[in-house]
């Protein structure tokens, strides 16, 4: 008789259980879920996700890679496409996404509260991608370093050429990275194309390792790897608010800058939570998150308050960067595979 009460109670238990999962089964598909491809820094990524499923209940799955890289993979995988929003990087794969048909049309309600220049990014990408934050390509030094090493003050593109800074700078690879991408642009449309690159051939010899990311020679330079790094400014910026000893140069020649991007992929299997988390990101809210996690880019959200760390794009001599040129898919498959053969390849 017990054994039997026991066995009813325990197929109550079962029941129920199974009642349960199915019920936080139907309520997390009621939420459902959203594949990440995220290219700014790892706690900028975590913490939109955090942020995210916080005010959402969507489970979000991410991925951190560099801008390049996640072209790349977006690109690899587009018979069967695993990511549904692909957030930030740079936008020159954004646009050259946008132009190769990995991207769709989106025209969010949140629109009408952006700088001209994220309007502009979307406009000139048919609809497909949209800036969400921008900021200038410049370099930073050790100044305990170069100190030690007798290098003189660092003003210009062209004092990274001085032969004190030999194996003393550190960029990335601008297939990888969307910043070294920004770099190689930039050159190419301050000098014109022959004397950029001979540029990027003497400052090879400079050149102690091309990284991956584009944000790893900040690090570098924090750590006294290297004296030079070039990376955007506001990477200079986040090692600074932690104290290491880098002086943060906008180069005196002019400099590019980037508009940081977000696209929905093709084919997403998670579209209405694509839209959902592109509409949420594009918020004055949401893009107060990249300063807390000490990125200090400019929104493109107008109400977003510009982190006061964050160097101003006012005060910088910028280019007028012609980004549905570099942007696009020919100039940047050009651009990169000279690169490649003219540069990179040198001993
Ligand atoms: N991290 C930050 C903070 C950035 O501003 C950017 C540029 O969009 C990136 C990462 C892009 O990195 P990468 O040069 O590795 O593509």
């Amino acid at each position: 008789m017990k054994l039997k009460k026991n066995l009813v109670a325990a197929t109550m238990l079962a029941g129920s259980m199974t009642a349960l999962s199915f019920l936080s089964a139907g309520t997390a598909q009621a939420q459902g879920a959203l594949v990440m491809y995220c290219g700014v820094q790892e706690e900028w990524c975590r913490a939109m996700v955090g942020a995210f499923e916080r005010d959402t209940g969507v489970k979000v799955s991410m991925t951190r890679k560099s801008s390049g890289e996640i072209f790349a993979q977006i690109k690899a995988e587009s018979a069967n496409p695993r990511a549904d929003i692909w957030w930030g990087g740079t936008g020159d794969p954004h646009m050259q996404a946008a132009e190769e048909g990995l991207t769709v049309e989106y025209k969010s309600p949140k629109m009408s509260e952006l700088q001209d220049w994220a309007v502009r990014q979307w406009e000139q990408s048919k609809q497909r991608t949209v800036g969400i934050y921008s900021g200038a390509l410049g370099f930073g030094y050790n100044t305990e370093l170069a100190k030690t090493n007798n290098v003189p003050e660092l003003k210009c593109w062209a004092d990274l050429l001085k032969p004190e800074l030999k194996d003393e700078v550190q960029v990335a690879d601008p297939n990888s990275s969307g910043t070294a991408y920004t770099l190689l642009a930039t050159i190419v449309q301050i000098m014109g194309e022959d004397k950029g690159f001979e540029y990027l051939k003497a400052l090879h010899k400079n050149v102690n390792q091309y990284t991956k990311s584009g944000a790893a020679p900040a690090k570098a330079v924090a750590q006294g790897e290297t004296t030079a790094g070039i990376t955007f400014m506001h990477d200079m910026v986040t090692m600074v608010v932690d104290k290491a000893p880098i002086k943060v140069v906008a180069p005196c020649e002019g400099t590019g800058y980037e508009i940081g991007s977000m696209s929905i992929v093709k084919g997403a299997k998670n579209l209405e939570n694509a839209k959902k988390f592109y509409d949420w990101a594009l918020t004055a809210d949401a893009q107060k998150i990249g300063a807390e996690a000490k990125s200090y880019q400019v929104p493109s959200n107008k109400s977003t308050p510009v982190p006061p760390q964050a160097p101003k794009l006012t005060d910088i001599k910028l280019i007028n960067f012609d980004f549905a040129k570099y942007g696009s898919s020919e100039e940047r498959k050009r651009l990169l595979s000279k690169w490649d053969n003219e540069v990179k390849n040198l001993p």
